[in-house]
């Protein structure tokens, strides 16, 4: 497998430190203490002076009073601070000289220093004062701009698959380039001569080496970095979720802590990037932020909410519509049942239901009534009054023996102006009576017929089928012995029963 040197050697040009760069890695590390030659260094170039003054004059360092000399500022924040932001700048400023392509580069360093500045905030918070670590943290992942420029299709179809595989930046370099980003990083940095507290750190910031050196500065490195990414990278909400986490559990802070440490990174970093020529983009406070992920939540909740209302409304629409449905059928087997003219029970049905009647009467050895009524002379109002009359006088004399019976009695045609009556649990005495009320009933009825009053009797047979005494009579039998007895009636007269 190829080491890292191999890479270097084989893969990629590695690119030189911006000649201020080196030359003020050289007089830091001739003297390191003296200022002079580093002033002077710096002096030369009058707009890193300015910028240098700028940072030292930010809220970053929050100094009262004005500084506005290198000697002040260095006496302030010491020579290897005033080194390590100069750095800080030229680097910044050289590799925004590196062809683009796809890659956004002013991004990258806007993420950078928004991490450095994040890095330098939590390490005041929790009360650690390192004066690399702004540097640290600004070229933390420096190797991806590395890899990315030396390879940039392997680069760019790395990130491609991670993206589809949800693994980490670091899985997928080691897998397409057998190392990856921090120890291109941190192998270049060296290679520059900077300081190990700036490499090594950067080396371990995406591992959990217990016994790694530097390895507080690494943790502050990777939790700057996914602060950073609160900002500007892509899952700023589970980032966010992650900096809560880590934060509670490595150093105490609350929440209340957090929140405030973020936002004052969004705050900070503005002014710092204006001071690095970087553009902040639509970095926002962090409330802010918050703000829009909780409406977010919100329109998202409100959705669901609606979902779930949507729902409960389909839900109903279904039962009605299965009620319905039901209604539907038990009406339209209902209207199977039913005569068409007289609203009555039809022939098949009252068959179907006498058949189930009587076995019920035997089970449990009830008697059963069957009457078969006749009207008497029907033929007559037909050929007096005509057809429609009839069929009048055959609906007014079924809704007159319906409201007759009983609840549990069954009234249907039996076929033309003939009915049949079902008397469940009736013997015949109790038939008699009731035969005898419907044929008064219709006796007594007044058909009013386009204003001719009609009247008009039936004739009735009653047969019965007592189980405690005869369990052998059958439907048809019955049908047989009740319509002999109407043809008794008839026989003897016309509006009356016979049994
Ligand atoms: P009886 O007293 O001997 O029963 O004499 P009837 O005239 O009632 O008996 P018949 O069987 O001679 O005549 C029955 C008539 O009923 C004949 C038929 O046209 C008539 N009818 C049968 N079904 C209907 C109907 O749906 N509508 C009308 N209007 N008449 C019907
Ligand atoms: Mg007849
Ligand atoms: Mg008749």
């Amino acid at each position: 497998m190829a080491t890292i040197q191999d890479f270097f050697d084989e893969k990629i040009k590695l690119p030189s430190p911006p000649a201020i760069a080196l030359k003020i890695l050289e007089a830091v590390r001739k003297d390191e203490n003296s200022f002079d030659e580093l002033a002077r260094i710096i002096s030369a170039d009058p707009a890193l002076t300015a910028r240098i003054l700028k940072i030292a004059n930010s809220s970053l360092y929050g100094f009262p009073n004005p500084v506005d000399s290198l000697s002040q500022a260095t006496a302030l924040i010491g020579t290897n601070a005033l080194k390590n932001i100069a750095l800080s700048f030229v680097i910044v400023q050289d590799f925004q000289k590196a062809p683009q392509g796809s890659f956004d580069l002013s991004l990258f360093w806007r993420r950078a220093i928004t991490s450095a500045v994040a890095a330098e905030i939590l390490a005041e918070y929790i009360g650690m004062h390192d004066q690399d670590l702004f540097v640290s943290a600004l070229l933390q992942d420096i190797g991806v701009l590395i890899l990315y420029l030396s390879d940039t299709s392997s680069y760019m179809g790395l990130q491609d698959e991670k993206r589809v595989s949800g693994k980490t930046t670091c899985q997928m370099e080691q897998k397409t380039f057998g190392f990856d980003h921090t120890e291109v990083g941190s192998h270049l940095l060296s290679i520059w001569n900077l300081p190990e507290a700036i490499h090594q750190p950067i080396l371990f910031h995406h591992t959990d080496i217990v016994e790694a050196p530097y390895k507080n500065i690494s943790r502050i490195l990777n939790f700057a970095d996914k602060i950073g990414a609160i900002y500007y990278g892509v899952h700023a909400n589970s980032k966010c979720i992650a900096v809560h986490e880590g934060l509670k559990k490595h150093y105490q802070l609350s929440d209340e802590q957090i929140d405030q440490l973020i936002d004052t990174v969004g705050e900070k970093a503005r002014e710092i990037l204006d001071l690095f020529a970087l553009d902040p983009g639509d970095i926002k406070p962090f409330s802010l932020i918050m703000q829009e992920a909780n409406e977010e939540l919100g329109r998202l909740n409100f959705s669901y909410a609606q979902m779930v209302l949507e729902l409960k409304q389909a839900k109903q629409n279904a039962e009605q519509l299965a009620m319905e449905l039901k209604m539907a059928n038990d009406s339209l087997r209902e209207l199977a049942f039913r005569d068409g003219l007289t609203g009555l029970y039809n022939h098949r049905y009252f068959q179907e239901v006498l058949e189930s009647e009587l076995e019920r009467a035997k089970r449990y050895n009830h008697p059963l009534s069957l009457l078969l009524i006749d009207i008497d002379f029907f033929k007559k109002v037909n050929d007096r009054y005509g057809h429609p009359a009839g069929d009048q006088v055959l609906q007014e004399v079924s809704n007159t023996m319906v409201k007759l019976v009983r609840r549990c009695d069954m009234v249907a045609r039996y076929g033309g102006e003939e009915f049949a009556i079902i008397l469940p649990e009736t013997g015949l005495t109790s038939a008699k009576v009731l035969a005898q009320r419907v044929r008064r009933g219709i006796e007594q009825m007044e058909i009013n017929y386009n204003d001719q009053m009609l009247s008009i009797t039936i004739s009735c047979g009653i047969a019965c089928s007592d189980s405690s005494k005869d369990r052998s009579v059958t439907r048809n039998k019955l049908i047989e012995n009740s319509d002999q007895a109407l043809y008794r009636a008839k026989k003897n007269g016309r509006n009356r029963v016979e049994t």
